[in-house]
């Protein structure tokens, strides 16, 4: 297998498609027009430069990786890709249309891949031509640094379909673990609803922006606080993931913070629109409460 297709070319995408291109492969990425195909290409070029100044990677393998990394307009092209990874916004709606455009070009042999953070990769392979050769593969964000893929086989993926997944995942350099088709899989299943107590306990007023984070940095160990790594994920995302969470589950304890709700409603998503929890606008982020 040499070629990836890659669709949607937000922060995710463009990690896969980096570390993809960083592995050897040829990646063709695609998003709802070649302009943000196109721009998801030049972040990937700035991270590329950045690792060359830190002298991370060398100034010869930046330039053959981003050769490597072709927007397209469409998905014509994909018709030779072995794998196809779908990373776009997180609403089924978006991706089943996805799906049923990919369908027409997907190789007889090829496996369509969803980057999905939670929701069912057997009800996603519904919309899929070949169910047996769909499945999940959860990237961590930020993908170049996180070591971790989770593959998750829904109830049709074949054995060879979660061996294309997991070498594909070993090859970008990734650990991987089997996680069982069930919301959220695992790593978000215990994560989400941390975040979304930390929101809980900033709209009550339990701790103030830095307080929750200092002392989750502190208390637990852990390398950030949850309103930065909720910042980093996207808050839409994480209102997506609660939503999923409560419909599939059925269970109120994961209804989603009205503070969530409220900064989503405002447009306030994180770093992706310089203000969440924070705000990104100047050299620090300053927190917004
Ligand atoms: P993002 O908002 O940064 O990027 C989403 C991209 O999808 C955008 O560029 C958007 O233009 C594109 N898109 C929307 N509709 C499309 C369409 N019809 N066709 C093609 N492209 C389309 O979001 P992200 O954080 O990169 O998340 C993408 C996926 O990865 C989601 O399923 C999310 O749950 C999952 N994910 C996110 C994280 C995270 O930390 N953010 C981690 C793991 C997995």
């Amino acid at each position: 297998m040499q070629t990836i297709g890659i669709i949607g070319a937000g922060q995710m995408g463009a990690g896969i498609a980096q570390v993809s291109a960083q592995a050897g492969y040829d990646v063709l990425l695609a998003d709802v027009d070649v302009a943000r195909a196109q721009a998801g290409k030049d972040g990937i070029a700035k991270q590329l430069k950045r690792l060359v100044e830190k002298e991370k990677l060398t100034a010869d393998a930046a330039e053959a990786a981003i050769a490597r990394i072709a927007p397209v307009g469409d998905y014509a092209a994909m018709g030779d890709a072995g794998l196809i990874i779908e990373a776009a916004t997180e609403r089924e709606e978006i991706k089943r249309v996805i799906f049923g455009k990919a369908a027409e070009v997907l190789g007889s042999n090829a496996v369509l891949a969803t980057n999905t953070s939670s929701i069912s990769i057997t009800r996603l392979a519904q919309a899929s031509s070949d169910p047996s050769r769909f499945v999940g593969i959860h990237f961590f964000n930020p993908v170049p640094l996180m070591g971790l893929v989770e593959v998750i086989r829904g109830l049709a993926t074949s054995d060879e379909t979660v061996k294309v997944a997991s070498d594909f995942a070993a090859k970008v350099g990734k650990q991987v673990v089997l996680a069982k088709d069930s919301p959220c899989f695992v790593v978000n299943r215990i994560l989400v609803p941390l975040l979304n107590e930390a929101f809980f306990a900033l709209g009550e007023g339990v701790g103030s922006v830095t307080d929750i984070d200092l002392g989750i940095k502190l208390g637990l160990g852990h390398p950030m606080g949850p309103l930065t790594l909720a910042d980093m994920i996207g808050l839409d995302t994480i209102l997506e993931i609660l939503r999923v969470l409560q419909q599939d589950f059925g269970d109120p304890k994961y209804r989603p913070a009205p503070i969530l709700v409220k900064y989503v409603e405002a447009g306030w998503y994180g770093r992706k629109t310089k203000r969440g929890f924070y705000d990104y606008s100047g050299a620090e982020p300053v927190p917004t409460m």
